[in-house]
């Protein structure tokens, strides 16, 4: 959100609120119905009853459902609060009550990582109890879904990670899918998606008012993955200086390969030293104010600026490069935005669901993949007595540590404002690579130092639910990019279908508006690392009132003109906060090349005694894929110590 944005005097503000319809009854604003959530706030103190009001139960069903919660989601108040005293703020805990409870397996962290790494594990020990702690509402860690019953039927979006990139599986991770019942041809099928690219609808820009003084939507129009031609025909309408649009026209139309004149040595520093920025201002001479356009249009995609990225990394993005590398336009204005993915319409939510299913029966009925989509999970049902696999949630584990004869592990957690200690022959953390030297302090010094190397890419994945996809059907867009707001991008959510759940491009039904992107830091001449901490500090600072203005605010510019009211038209928002979201990737412009094997990911993960290390972080790419992979080098990791060990 632009800073300069705030000049209107206060009176000015709440006359817009109104229009807005920020006074409005929206399902969010439910009076808090949930008992655990209120004794969570009462037990935290950093943590405020205005905050946990925000955090409303199903008000449909009220029922304790976490994926049909609206407000703040994501990183939930109450999920964080104990992590942060530790890893911020230093805190340590006495040793813990011990409850007697002892396992085979304790995972630390319940997204894919940990629940794939509780699935080989039980593999190769089909009798192993296990536990994973999770410090969320809910499991599934990234691969969250929102449910939506406002509008009568469920409608579904995506929470958090979205698509399986299956081009790039392993075979393990075939294999694996395979096992749980997911078969990708049938996911293909049901995929009529791209990222707002879709239907008979096509791609808009949309300049606000606010940033550029009038709202302006370019229709058909977008800067990655669309036609260079399309998209010079349309710079005259872009809000900018002449001097701007002429460049940015020359820019566009140039047809060249501007290496011919450069040795070896310059194309490597221009395609790996220069940023997409720099680049087209340097080599495309753009002027800094059009090149300003392009800045965010890596923000959801990479978790990173286009200030940020190099050249060669920014060609994956479908931005225009290729026209002045001697390459064939057209086969830019070609390329799918998403690139070929496969999809559920909770996105790899039902991976987690899938799992879970899998570890714990009992938690939901059907057992075949044409029916998880729809599945009612019991929550209750995750942690019981009885169950050889149990998964504990809203649970923050804040030591790990080996009993002293190294045969077995302890662990520390904190739950409704108890420490507790529980023990287990083994231990794998599948939670961030950051967080690990605070709760695992023996590790070996340089393990600890290269874990903390590691900075997750925040991400913001806001959810708005609309009476209806009718005004962006009159302004034929299924989907923006908006170059001056805090989400850089939206788009509907249609076209995803599964055998028990249907929402194609004709339903006139509601249907989510998904806002993405990241929040850009509020100082210049940051590092990457300063970079995300920064988005993060901001991320976590801001009120559901400030995510809810600013989404109103694009819709009222973005679709008003074609009838859509603000006041009436959003039936729920729900907000996810990823302020830990990629696993660190390195990039050409911030990180070194690193010998095979010395690469901060790689030391971080080794196996300690009977601790093994998984999570995307593990492998250095924040793909679903990788956190498998990861939870199946972690399992045979510990099977490789249990055997050095004998
Ligand atoms: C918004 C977003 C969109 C994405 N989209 C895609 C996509 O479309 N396709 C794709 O392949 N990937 C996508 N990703 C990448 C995604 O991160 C991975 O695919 C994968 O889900 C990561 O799983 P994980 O288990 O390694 O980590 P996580 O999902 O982060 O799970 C780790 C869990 O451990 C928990 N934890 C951490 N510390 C503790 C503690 N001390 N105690 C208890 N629990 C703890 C965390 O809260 C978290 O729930 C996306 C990521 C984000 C954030």
């Amino acid at each position: 959100m632009k800073s300069d944005k705030n000049n209107e005097n206060k009176a000015d503000l709440s006359k817009k609120d109104k229009e807005l319809g920020m006074h409005r009854k929206i399902d969010r604003r439910d009076f808090i119905q949930d008992i655990s959530l209120a004794s969570i706030a009462l037990a935290l103190p950093g943590i405020s009853f205005a905050q946990v009001n925000e955090q409303p139960t199903d008000s449909s069903t009220k029922k304790n459902y976490p994926p049909s919660r609206t407000g703040l989601r994501g990183s939930h108040p109450g999920a964080f609060e104990n992590a942060h005293k530790m890893a911020r703020e230093g805190k340590s805990w006495k040793s813990g009550k011990n409850t007697g409870e002892s396992y085979d397996l304790v995972v630390v962290g319940g997204g894919i990582s940990g629940l794939a790494s509780a699935y080989y594990y039980r593999k190769q020990h089909p009798s192993a109890r296990i536990l994973i702690i999770e410090n969320h509402d809910d499991f599934g860690g990234h691969a969250k879904r929102n449910e939506f019953h406002q509008g009568g039927e469920m409608r579904l979006s995506w929470g958090g990670t979205m698509n399986l990139e299956f081009p790039m599986f392993s075979d393990n991770v075939n294999a694996f899918l395979t096992e749980i019942g997911v078969n990708i041809p049938d996911l293909v099928k049901q995929t009529n998606f791209d990222y707002g690219f879709d239907g008979k609808n096509g791609p808009a820009i949309y300049f606000d008012k606010q940033t550029y003084g009038k709202d302006i939507l370019s229709v058909p129009c977008n800067f990655r993955g669309f036609s260079l031609t399309k998209l010079a025909e349309k710079i005259h309408e872009f809000p900018i200086s002449e001097e701007s649009k002429t460049s940015l026209k020359a820019f566009i139309e140039l047809r060249t390969d501007i290496r011919k004149s450069m040795t070896d040595d310059q194309v490597h520093q221009m395609m790996h030293k220069t940023s997409y920025i720099d680049f087209i201002i340097k080599y495309g001479k753009v002027t800094a104010e059009a090149a300003e356009l392009f800045v965010k249009t890596t923000d959801g995609y990479w978790g990173v600026s286009a200030h940020s990225l190099s050249v060669a990394e920014s060609v994956d993005s479908g931005l225009p490069i290729e026209h002045i590398l001697g390459g064939d336009p057209i086969e830019i204005s070609n390329r799918s935005v998403g690139g070929t993915v496969a999809m559920f319409p909770d996105g790899n939510a039902s991976i987690a669901r899938l799992l879970v299913r899998k570890l714990i029966p009992t938690v939901t009925s059907g057992k075949e993949t044409d029916d998880i989509v729809s599945a009612k999970f019991n929550y209750s049902m995750l942690d019981k007595k009885d169950n050889r696999i149990n998964l504990r949630l809203n649970s923050t584990v804040i030591n790990v540590q080996h009993e002293k004869d190294k045969k077995s592990v302890s662990i520390s957690y904190i739950k409704d404002n108890s420490i507790l200690k529980i023990n287990a022959k083994h231990c794998v953390l599948a939670c961030y690579h950051s967080i690990i030297p605070h709760i695992c302090p023996e590790l070996p010094d340089k393990q600890k130092q290269a874990a903390r190397y590691q900075v997750k890419r925040p991400l913001i994945l806001t959810n708005v639910l609309l009476k209806n996809s009718k005004a962006a059907d009159i302004l034929g867009i299924s989907g923006a990019y908006c170059p001056g707001r805090m989400h850089g991008a939206c788009w509907l959510v249609k076209g995803v279908e599964s055998p028990d759940y249907k929402h194609d491009w004709s339903d006139d039904g509601p249907v989510a508006m998904m806002f993405w992107g990241t929040i850009a830091a509020d100082k210049k001449g940051l590092s990457i690392k300063e970079q995300h901490r920064n988005s993060r500090r901001q991320m976590l600072e801001l009120t559901f009132e400030d995510y809810e203005r600013e989404v109103r605010s694009v819709l009222d510019g973005m679709l008003g003109p074609a009838g859509f009211d603000a006041k009436n038209d959003i039936l729920a928002i729900t907000v996810n906060r990823w302020p830990h979201g990629y696993a660190y990737d390195y990039l050409d412009l911030w990180d070194p090349e690193w010998p095979k094997g010395g690469a901060p990911h790689e030391i971080a993960r080794k196996a300690f005694g009977n601790i093994a290390i998984a999570n995307a972080d593990a492998g250095a790419n924040a793909y679903t894929h990788v956190a498998i992979d990861q939870a199946n080098r972690a399992v045979n990791d510990l099977i490789q110590m249990n055997k050095s060990s004998v």
